[in-house]
């Protein structure tokens, strides 16, 4: 699976703390950044059920998505990201 966080690989600094994202994170691919899970306010437990198999999109990159279609919300497919 992609987007997959690997230990030991490049370091990814997170938009929301811009700390690096070293072990847990969730990768988006839109913004195609790397996110704790704390700074989506969500937790690899969520994002396990709720993306499997799906590509996810942050937070950020939703509600930019939202007002882009604002009245023709399209349903995008997502991935996610565990460590
Ligand atoms: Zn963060
Ligand atoms: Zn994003």
């Amino acid at each position: 699976m992609k987007g997959i966080k690997r230990d030991g690989q490049d370091i990814d600094e997170c938009p929301g703390c811009n700390k690096n994202v070293i072990q847990r994170g969730v990768y988006c691919k839109d913004c195609k950044k790397w996110w704790h899970f704390r700074c989506q306010q969500t937790t690899k437990d969520i994002v396990e059920s709720k993306y499997k198999n799906k590509e996810y999109t942050c937070k950020n990159c939703k509600n930019l998505e939202e007002k882009r279609n604002n009245n023709t919300p399209k349903r995008k497919r997502v991935k996610m990201e565990i460590s």
